[in-house]
This record gives C-alpha cells, sequence and structure tokens, in this order.
C-alpha cells in the first residue's frame, strides 16, 4: 500500500493512488472503464472536498448494490417527456455518477439554448456528492439549484417526531464565479448526512452531539442509534438501528427536507417515501428536480458576477465571532480542504480501509497490491 503517512487508526492515502484503485474494483464489478472512472473520480473528488461521507466510504455498499442488482452498470437516462425548456429522465436506477453527468448535460443544453431548463431525474443510483452536479452547471456557466430526496431510505424523524418519515434530502445551489470557482451551497437537510455517521461509525469524525434521537425521545451522537449493533464484516446497514437522524434547524429544516420529498420525490416521479419493503429487494435511490438559469437572460452577465463578488466582499469582512475565525461562503471550506488534502492525502479511518480493500480483494482488484 502506498500511503504518504499513517497515525494511529488512520491512513491518508493520495488521490491518484487512491483514483485507479476504486476504478479498478468498479471496472473489475462489471462497470465500463469509462464508467469506473466516472465514479472513482467523483467519490475521491468528495474526500478531496472533505465530504468523506460521500466519498471511498461508499464503495463496498456500492459494490454489494451492483451485485444484489439493485443498481445497474453502464445506463443511459431515458427521455419520459421534453419540451425546450423541460424534460423527465428516467435513470432506472443506474451508478448516480453517469446518471447525474447525463441529466446535467441535458440540463446544460436546453437553458444555454433557451435561457432556463427544469430538469427531473427519476430512479438514478445515488448521486453522490450534489455538489458536484452545481459544478458542472456553473462549468457551463449556468446558476443551478437542486433537490434530492433518497427514496427507500427512511432515516430522519420529522421535528417533533421520533420515528423515521423522511430520508437526508439534500439541497444544492451553484453561481459561477467566471473566471473563478463558482460558490457552491450543499448540505443534507438532516442535521448530519448518513455518510458521517457511517464516518463516525468507523472510528472517523463524531456527529454533533445531538445529530441523533433515540428510539426513547432522548438525543445523542451515537451512530449505534441509527445501525443498531454491529456485527464483524459486515456492512453496515442504516436501516436496522431503534433511532433516527434529526433534521437540522428544528422546523424549518423539517419543512424543507419536506419540500425536497414533494419536488425531488413525488415531482419527478421516483416517488415519496412511505413504509419499507423488505430491505434486500428494494432499490434506494434519488430523485432529483433541477433548475438550470442563465444569468445572461436575466441581464449583464457581467453585472450579475460583480453584485455577486461584492456581496461576497461584504460578507466576509463581517468581524469575526471568535478571534481566530474567519467568515467564509458556501464552497470555500471545500476549497481550503481540496487545496490541503492535495498535498497531504486523503484520510481514511483503518476500518472504512480495511472495508474498501476487503470489496477489492473480493472482485480480484490488484492495483495496490
Ligand atoms: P455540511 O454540513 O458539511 O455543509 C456543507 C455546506 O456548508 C457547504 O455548502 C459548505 O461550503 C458550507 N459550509 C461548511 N462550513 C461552513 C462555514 N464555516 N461557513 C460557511 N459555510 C460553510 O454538509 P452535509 O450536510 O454533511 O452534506 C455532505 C454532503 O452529503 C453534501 O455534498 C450532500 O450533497 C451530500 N448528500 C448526498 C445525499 C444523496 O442522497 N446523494 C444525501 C445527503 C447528503
Amino acid at each position: 500500500m502506498q500511503a504518504i503517512r499513517q497515525t494511529p487508526g488512520t491512513v491518508f492515502l493520495a488521490p491518484h493512488v487512491l483514483s485507479p484503485y476504486v476504478s479498478e474494483i468498479f471496472h473489475r464489478a462489471s462497470c465500463s472503464k469509462t464508467e469506473a472512472n466516472c465514479i472513482a473520480s467523483r467519490l475521491v473528488g468528495a474526500n478531496l472536498r472533505g465530504h468523506d461521507s460521500h466519498g471511498v466510504i461508499r464503495v463496498p455498499r456500492y459494490v454489494d448494490a451492483l451485485q444484489k442488482g439493485l443498481v445497474f452498470a453502464d445506463q443511459t437516462v431515458d427521455v419520459i417527456t421534453e419540451n425546450d425548456v423541460m424534460a423527465v429522465l428516467d435513470a432506472k436506477f443506474g451508478f448516480g455518477q453517469s446518471m447525474g453527468e447525463q441529466a446535467v448535460d441535458v440540463g446544460i443544453k436546453k437553458a444555454a439554448a433557451n435561457g432556463v431548463a427544469i430538469i427531473a431525474l427519476r430512479n438514478s443510483g445515488h448521486l453522490g456528492r450534489i455538489g458536484d452536479w452545481a459544478e458542472r452547471a456553473a462549468d457551463g456557466g449556468l446558476i443551478s439549484i437542486h433537490m434530492v430526496n433518497v427514496k427507500n431510505s427512511l432515516l430522519v424523524a420529522p421535528f417533533g417526531g421520533r420515528d423515521r418519515r423522511m430520508s437526508t434530502s439534500p439541497f444544492c445551489a451553484g453561481i459561477p464565479m467566471p473566471p473563478g470557482t463558482p460558490v457552491i451551497l450543499d448540505f443534507a437537510t438532516s442535521a448530519a448526512a448518513e455518510g458521517k455517521a457511517l464516518v463516525a461509525l468507523s472510528g472517523g469524525k463524531a456527529l454533533p452531539a445531538d445529530a441523533l434521537i433515540a428510539a426513547d425521545g432522548s438525543l445523542s451522537n451515537d451512530p449505534l442509534h441509527l445501525y443498531g449493533p454491529q456485527s464483524t464484516g459486515a456492512i453496515a446497514n442504516p436501516n436496522l438501528g431503534p433511532g433516527a437522524l434529526r433534521t437540522f434547524g428544528d422546523h424549518k429544516g423539517s419543512g424543507l427536507n419536506f419540500l425536497m420529498e414533494i419536488l425531488a420525490g413525488a415531482l419527478t416521479g421516483t416517488g415519496a417515501n412511505g413504509p419499507l419493503v423488505d430491505p434486500d429487494k428494494r432499490n434506494v435511490g434519488n430523485g432529483m428536480l433541477s433548475i438550470y438559469m442563465s444569468p445572461a437572460v436575466f441581464g449583464s452577465t457581467d453585472t450579475f458576477a460583480s453584485e455577486v463578488r461584492n456581496y461576497i466582499d461584504f460578507v466576509k469582512s463581517s468581524r469575526p465571532a471568535e478571534p481566530d475565525g474567519e467568515v467564509l461562503v458556501p464552497g470555500e471550506v471545500e476549497l481550503k480542504t481540496m487545496a490541503e488534502r492535495s498535498r497531504t492525502g486523503l484520510p481514511l479511518s483503518d476500518k472504512a480501509w480495511a472495508n474498501i480493500k476487503s470489496t477489492g480483494d473480493q472482485v480480484g482488484a490488484t492495483a495496490l497490491q
């Protein structure tokens, strides 16, 4: 193994070492080389930006879903309906990394031609870090808003409740800032993304103290409330715990989460969540409703860009709350993390790395032997 360095319980791997290994795993597991590279670069990209929850820790779960026939390699989206400014696309449970790219590219094409576009993507495999899609749209010069639900993944209790009725439903928006990097707001509407609970369960960063609600209604950050007791070697399953994640921001986050289920679930045709069927037989997938806007059709692109730049400067000029603190705008922390991790490597807990290696061994991946 070519680790940059190791500290007790953590290994640090360079992106250029990890990415080909992850790609080989997906290729050996039946994805084309193109799709395997796409999945690997997006997972490693999430780690690079500090979202370990949506990075390579997902490899065992993705391969398991592929082998169980719950997600499918090398799909192309079906166009269910479309006109000049909208489309409904069915991903048929293809890998979200490919399905997301295809859906965003339809949105970019329509918005480039007509100024705006709304794209409903249904039945996608896990779309990973939603910021990827806002970044892709921003690269095409477009503002974008993405609302996402996670069908068949009941992990979150509504505000005022303790039973699971919601998914982690991320919200994301991107603002292009040519020639610089775009502003990207991207977060789960749960107090923490499920993957962050998975990271905590694997010995990584702990969750906020009140991120979970236990079956008895008490607040906690113990991921076992989500996953239940763990048996050695089993892939952690968030459906088995007696408790739930909470939404962020009390009733406001719960309301936004509710809206996501309606727009990304009910409206796209993915479906809003309801009582779960047999966990081994259900496809966990994302619905995503995306809105694309060209700043040019609202007026001057240059005026918009300078307004945004001025506002960023104004926001950042607020005196820090802590003496050594800094006011950041959306997307900034990810850029800082990416700069640092490009030098120092991607941290993986020993447990997370062992699980990835075990999946690699199972499919016969050799790149790191
Ligand atoms: P998070 O709590 O880390 O919040 C991230 C957002 O907050 C970013 O926009 C970031 O720039 C901003 N931010 C962070 N620190 C900041 C600071 N100090 N000042 C100002 N802004 C700051 O994110 P999360 O809720 O843990 O979500 C992590 C990832 O999980 C996201 O990429 C999301 O898309 C993804 N997710 C995906 C799914 C799915 O089903 N595909 C489900 C849930 C979450």
